[in-house]
This record gives C-alpha cells, structure tokens and sequence, in this order.
C-alpha cells in the first residue's frame, strides 16, 4: 500500500465528493504508480459512488483480465465478484460487479444500447495515451452524454506520458489534472545495433545481449525482453534455453493469447531470477516487479489500414521514441537499471517521436455503422479528439453504403441497424444478417468466428493439412475449414488429437466460444428460424459476396496465383486454396498485406463465384466495354470486348484493330498513370514545366496557360501520336512538344525571368531548383553566403528564393526565406555549432 498513487489520493477524493458539474479527471504517473489498480478501488471506496459500476476500459484484453484478477486479489474476493472483467466473446461478470474492466468494443456498444449509462457511476479511460480508436469515439460519446442526461457521471483519463494541452483544450474548463511523479530511478541505456557482416535474427541478438551482459555484471532482479509479436518470442526462448549459461533462469513468456496461469507466472513474485519475454503489453499495461535489465527489439507488430486499397496490413514496425523510453524505463522501478537498445543511435534519431493514433490507421467502417446507429448523422463534424484523415472516412462510408447499412442519403437502413448488433466487423455483420434469412447462421458463425481467432489450420507441421480436408465438387475454402472444426469439434478440442489432424485445439476452442455467442446474439433478432442448414457451395457465395462485394478477385492467368482484384488492386492466392483449380472469379474474404521475406498482398479463404451470381446481386455494376486495351504481356494496345464488374475485367475476347487517334490516346494515359515511363521525360522536363507554371501563375500578364493535368494528357497525346505499343514511344522526345509553349513573342521569357542560375555575388553563381508547388530554392555552402544580406530573388524580385543552408560537409543546417533574419538570429547558434568541427574554413562573427 506504498504505491506512489496513493500520493494523490486525497485530491481525487475531495473531486469527487464536490460534484462539480461535468467531473473530468486526468491523472498522470508513471508507470506501475497504481493507476490502473489502485484508482478503480479509490473512487468505489470514496463513497461518492454509491450505486453503479465503475467501467475501466483497457486497450488490451490480456491487461483487462489480468488487472481484474489482481483487483480482485487485492480485495480477497474471486474475479467475477465485485471485480471483473468484459472483453469481446468472454465475460466474467455478476449481479455483484462494481468494478468492470472492459475493452472498447465492449464500451461502445454499451454505449450504442443504452446511451444514457444507465448503472455506470464512472468511467475510467486507461492507458489513454495509446489512443486507440474505439477509445477516442467512446471518450466524445461519453463526454456528449454527460453534458446533456448524465451530470453525475464521472470521466477519468489516465496515462503514463500524456500530451496535457490538447486534452484540456478538449475538456474545457471542468478538468481536474492530477499528477503524481511517482518514484523512478536512473536507467543506463546502451545502443547494441547488429553487425553489418552478422545476418542475425533479432533473437539472436537478444540472446546474446543478455548473455553479454551477465558475463561483466552480478545476476540481480529480472529481465525483461521486448519482441513485436509470439513467433519471435517463441523464437527468443529456445534459444534462452539451449544456451548453459541461462541454467538457473527461469525462462516466460508474456503475450495476448497465453493461458491465465501462465500470464500470472510471469509477473508473480519469484526467487529465481526470471527472464520474460513479452509482446509491448509489458510496455506499459502490465507491470513485472524487480526488474533490473530490458532488452528492447524495437520492433512491435502493428496493424493498420491502407483505406486507399481497403487492405489491412500487418507489419514490423520500429517503435517511435516514446515507446522505448516507456521500455526502458521499466528497468528503473526498484533500483537504478539498464536498457539495451538492439538497434543505434543513429536509428534512434530518425525515429517518429510517438506511435500515430489508430484513428490514422485504422479502417473506419465500423466506427461509421456505430455512429450512424447512436444516431449522430453528421459523422464529418463528430466531435473527434483527433479527427480522422478525410479520404479515410469518405472511403469507409462508401464501403458501409455498398453493405446497404447507408441509403444514398447516408442514413441508416434498417439493414444497417441489425449489422450495428452484431459485435463484428461490418463486412462479418453484413454476411451473417444474409446466413439467418437464410437459415444458415450456425455455418456462418463458424465461418465469422474462424477470421476472429488464432490461424485454426497448424501450418507446414504433421501429415494433415488443410487441402486433406477439400471435398469434391467444393467451391470454397471455408468447406474445408468447417469440416476440419466439425472433426476437431467431435475430438472435444483435445490437443493431442487435434495435433493428429493438423489443427490448432485451442484456436478451435475460440472457434466454438465465438461462435456460440454470436449465433445468440443473432438468434434474438430472428427466433422464429431453423438455423442450422448447411449451404451448398452456391449459397456460400450467395451469402458471402453480400458482404465481401469490394474483394471479387480473378487471377491473372491459369498458370499463376497473381490477381486482380476490384479497385485496381493485386495480390496473391493462397496456394492451397481450393479455387486455384477453378477459372471463375472469386472471392477473397481474407485480404491482408504480410510483411514477411516482403511485403505481400495475400488472398485468403478463397470463394468462386459465377458471373451470374454477381450479375444477380449487382446487377448495375456491370459493364460492357469494347474498344481498345493496353496488354501488359506485349506492350501493344489491342481491340478487346470485355465484361466488367466494376474495374475487374470478367471476360475479354480480342475485336481486332484500333483506330490510331485511340491507341495514341490510350498509351498516353498509361504514360499518365506512371503505368510506363519515357525514357526522355526526365528531371529536366519536370523541372521546365514546374518553370513554365510558376510562371504563369506569376506573371498572368504574359497570359501563358499552366500546364495543368489536362494539358499534360494532350502533350503526352501528341507525343504518342501514331504508335501502337511502348517500343515505339519510349524513345521519342518530349522537350521539342515542350519548348512550343510558350508563344514566339516571348522568346527568352523564362531564361529571363525564371533562370536556371541566380548570381549570388560577383562571378558566384547557383543552381535553381524548380519544383512543382513548391517555392524555388538554392541550396549554398554557408561560406559563400557571407556578406549576403538579401535574400535573393528571381522573377523580377516578385519570387524571394529559399535558400537551404550547407555545413562544409555539405549536410543542409538550415532553410530560409529571410538571409538577414539568420544572420541576425541563429546565425551564432550554427556558427557555435560548426566552427569546432571545420576551424580551417571562416567563419565571421555575427553582426549584433
Ligand atoms: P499503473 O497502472 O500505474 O502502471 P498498476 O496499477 O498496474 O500501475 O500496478 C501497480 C503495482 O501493482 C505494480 O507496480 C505491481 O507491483 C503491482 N501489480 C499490478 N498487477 C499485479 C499482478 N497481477 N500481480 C502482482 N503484482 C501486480
Ligand atoms: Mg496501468
């Protein structure tokens, strides 16, 4: 009870016991102050909250859980009690709950069914520095509903590092801001990069720096190693536990998917000196006591959503700054520690200063079907902590409208409603609203519940796999996967014999939970219906493309598993799918960029699909084109007919010649798309053109038309003019259509007025760099600066030039559009800097 969160403790209580209006709290310590575990427990027992729960919303589930059965520990009691905890597909709740750690999916839908927090006295938004998305949208509802029907509801936001300003500019007058240092001790770090010649793997690293380590220093207190993600933990504690000198260790793991007992032997108290190895939950959410020594990757695993291709990616990034501060410093608990960064310092300075905000990176659909169905109708001008990037959001409402949540008024159909119930992506929600009118929602479920865990198919081991498992006359991947669960299902999960049949027992486990909760959850909303039908492969796809309508994908070829897929986008087939051997188009319901040997699109859980399918449920997104086509196989536009769905071409049959006005056109449009390049279109031309537009926009007097994107098309016509295939227009020159611009009477115009060189000062001269939609700059060796005072122009004086600033070594220091305010201003700073480094060169002292 000598948490240093206790050192705040009265403050928090007189808050609450003076029921300001709107009580909004922000409370930041460090980490492992007691936030987490010890402010539930202070606001229940203050008194103030007589009636009603407390909710704490956790961005992961594992600390959701694990700071319940802490809580609950804490206060004698079994989690479930008084203390327990709600995250998506798995409650341990009673009548009794005061205290209820939940996840933001959790927190939002209670927030969609009951907007009015009926049995909520407060909420608690954790680890609010991590921002996640549901977070952010939860935390605007509440404030909203607390400024309109619940006075009394209590918001405390708690962090470790906290941006303070923007949240009390977000907050306004009513926020109380607490702040407890907390107690931290110094923590050594030490930079331990991989060695060019060494093709390490990052665990090798780790390993070997831990064992470094403890060949100079006493083993004292634990350590704590920092991996993105299960397989490099995995990866990190073999190798710990081949190596002799690691013997009297004992050797965790810490990460989202560990069973109960084994997350809590990594953070119980221990005698032995332990290493754990963990994912970024150690990072902040989950405290390890006694620990001495970290070894950071600085990697983690992060998702995001590329909205432009509507893919979700899942890549090793670096982690920012911020980030490893926060691992670093979870040496510096008990006593001074250390920190080994495997990486430089010189990565460590390019690095971003903090992790961008889900609500940046995240596919904003279902945060759009949520909103619409709280019924807030202008989600634009929603109330956002930060709002969302524009593209993003116009992107995902387009999506919802397609599902049919959205009329075309944006409204919420009634479609949309019953996809809102549904605690999945909308995609998910969309199909398994299709399954129950069809009777099929317990298959579909299966189908749901299979894309929301753990890979269910044990990859490259054993004798099984998923292809023993296909079926002839199967037209979809999920056939297999509902017969292998169907089998795991009748073996009752048991690992042994799930391991025989090439399947993961407990990811199955997973499959059946979900499942069950959904088909209830769903079942409410159609109760009159058998659902237990199981559909033959045409109503597969008849259920799935409702949902998946934006991932209808063809391969390339018969002989390949390259794709296209709708919008213009690519990827690659799964191997072992089942429609590698079937010519239709189809359906990928998994599409996912992987970062592994590279960056890959995979398609995945693969459907076919006929035309006529497609035609039945869109009818109007089909088209028929004929005319002429680029090929990319032979560089030649050619005369095709061609059915499409949307942008994906269905079928295409040759048709013979193209006019030569249309082949010139349509190879100008792929120079356009940057599709194919010309040889001659190089910097020069872009820089000429970037000239020519400068000038006039600069000069309208002159009355020279910009060269605008228009424009360009016509000059790349002309250029391509009576060519059928790139070989003929790769070579052919661009800067003799270019240099007809500008009209004969302006003849030495822009050599005049734009110059490719300014002089500086006798006989000293500099490139001018042009660029489109950007100012003119130079960029000049500081020494040839000095006695300079005005900065110089081009463009008759009209256009101030920015001059980038080079040290001798020619590194740039500094970028300017005002000479005379650097020499007056960090002139000395610069000078301070550099002098030291190159004494030969001059360096006058600055003008006072
Ligand atoms: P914060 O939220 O400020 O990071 P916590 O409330 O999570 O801090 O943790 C406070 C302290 O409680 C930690 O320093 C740790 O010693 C202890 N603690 C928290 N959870 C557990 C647990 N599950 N088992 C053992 N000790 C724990
Ligand atoms: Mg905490």
């Amino acid at each position: 009870m000598s948490l240093p969160i206790f050192e705040i403790e009265d403050q928090l209580r007189s808050i609450l016991s003076n029921p300001s209006k709107n009580c909004r709290i922000v409370v930041e310590a460090p980490t492992g102050s007691g936030k987490s575990t010890q402010v539930p427990q202070i606001i229940i027992d203050s008194g103030q909250v007589e009636k009603g729960e407390i909710y704490v919303l956790q961005p992961r589930r594992i600390a959701a859980r694990m700071l319940a059965r802490r809580v609950a520990s804490e206060r004698n009691q079994k989690v479930g009690r008084e203390v327990g905890y709600q995250v998506r597909f798995e409650s341990v709740i009673s009548r009794d709950t005061r205290i209820r750690f939940v996840t933001e999916g959790i927190l939002i839908r209670r927030l969609l069914e009951d907007p009015e927090l009926k049995g909520i006295s407060a909420i608690v938004f954790d680890e609010f520095h991590e921002r996640n998305f549901f977070g952010d949208v939860s935390l605007a509802r509440c404030l909203e509903v607390q400024e309109t029907r619940r006075p009394d509801l209590k918001i405390v936001v708690m962090s470790a590092t906290l941006e303070i300003e923007p949240l009390k500019a977000y907050f306004g007058e009513c926020a109380h801001h607490l702040k407890s240092e907390g107690r931290t001790y110094p923590v050594q770090i030490e930079y331990c990069p991989p060695k060019e010649r060494h093709k390490d793997q990052i665990w090798d690293l780790a390993v070997r720096a831990i064992r470094d380590h403890f060949k100079t220093c006493a083993v004292e207190g634990h350590t704590l190693v920092f991996m993105p993600g299960r397989h490099e933990i995995r990866k990190t504690v073999e190798g710990l536990r081949r190596a002799s000198w690691a013997k009297n260790f004992e050797i965790l793991e810490l990460y989202g998917d560990l069973p109960p007992e084994k997350q809590d032997a990594a953070i119980s108290n221990s005698t032995r000196p332990k290493i754990v190895v963990a994912t970024n939950v150690a990072e902040t959410s989950i405290t390890i006591d006694g620990v001495l020594l970290v070894i950071d990757s600085g990697l983690e695993r992060r998702s995001a959503f590329d909205s432009r291709r509507g893919i979700t990616t899942l890549h090793i990034e670096k982690i920012s700054q911020a980030s490893a501060d926060q691992r670093s410093g979870r040496a510096g608990r008990t006593a001074p520690g250390k920190a080994i960064r495997l990486w430089s310092q010189r990565d460590q300075e390019t690095r971003a200063q903090a992790t961008p905000s889900e609500i940046l990176r995240m596919d904003l659909s279902e945060a759009v079907l949520l909103l619409k169905a709280s019924g807030i109708s202008d989600i634009r001008n929603f109330r956002w902590f930060e709002k969302p990037d524009p593209n993003a959001l116009e992107k995902a409402i387009e999506r919802v409208t397609q599902l049919g949540a959205l009329d075309d008024t944006e409204a919420l159909t009634e479609m949309g409603l019953e996809i809102s119930r549904l605690p999945v992506a909308p995609q998910y929600g969309r199909i398994l609203v299709e399954a129950a009118s069809l009777g099929c929602l317990d298959y579909f479920a299966i189908v749901t519940a299979a894309a929301q865990s753990r890979p269910f198919f044990l990859s490259g081991k054993g004798q099984v796999d998923r292809s023993d498992y296909q079926a002839a006359g199967d037209q979809s991947d999920y056939q297999a996967l509902v017969r292998a669960w169907q089998q795991a299902s009748r073996a009752r999960f048991d690992r042994h014999a799930c391991d025989q049949i090439g399947v993961h027992g407990g990811a199955g486990r997973d499959i059946d939970r979900i499942a069950r909760q959904l088909s209830t959850v769903a079942k409410r909303m159609y109760p009159n219906q058998a659902q237990n039908r199981e559909p033959d492969s045409e109503q597969i796809a008849d259920i799935l493309i409702t949902g998946f309508s934006d991932r209808v994908a063809i391969k390339n070829n018969s002989a390949t598993l390259a794709c296209q897929l709708v919008g213009k986008r690519r990827g690659m087939l799964e191997k072992g799918s089942i429609v590698t051997k079937i010519p239709t188009p189809f359906i990928a319901s998994e599409v996912i960029e992987i970062e592994g040997k590279d960056v890959q699109v995979k398609l995945d859980y693969c459907t076919s699909v006929s035309e006529a399918l497609l035609q039945k449920h869109f009818p109007n997104d089909f088209s028929e084109y004929n005319g002429g086509i680029y090929n990319s196989s032979n560089r030649r536009v050619e005369g095709r007919v061609e059915t499409r769905f949307r942008d994906l071409v269905i079928t295409s049959k040759s048709s013979g010649e193209v006019p030569e006005a249309e082949a010139s056109r349509i190879l100008a449009e792929q120079v356009f798309n940057g599709e194919l390049t010309l040889k001659k279109w190089d910097r020069k031309v872009d820089e000429y053109i970037a000239r020519i537009n400068l000038l006039a926009r600069t000069f309208p007097e002159y009355e020279i038309p910009e060269i605008d994107d228009d424009a360009k098309m016509l000059l790349l016509e002309q250029i391509c003019t009576g060519a059928f295939s790139y070989k003929e227009i790769k070579d052919r020159p661009v800067m003799d259509e270019l240099t007809n611009w500008i009209p004969g009477q302006y003849y030495g115009l822009l050599d005049r007025l734009l110059p490719e060189r300014v002089e500086l000062k006798e006989g000293k001269h500099s490139r001018v760099f042009y660029v489109e939609n950007e100012k003119p700059k130079i960029s000049v060796m500081i020494q040839h600066l000095f006695g300079i005072d005005r900065t110089p122009t081009v463009g008759d004086g009209r256009i101030p030039l920015v001059v980038e600033i080079l040290a001798p070594n020619q590194r740039p220091v500094q970028v300017t559009e005002d000479l005379a305010g650097f020499w007056r201003g960090s002139y000395a700073g610069v000078r301070a800097q550099l002098r030291g480094r190159y004494p030969k060169h001059d360096w006058p002292e600055p003008k006072s």
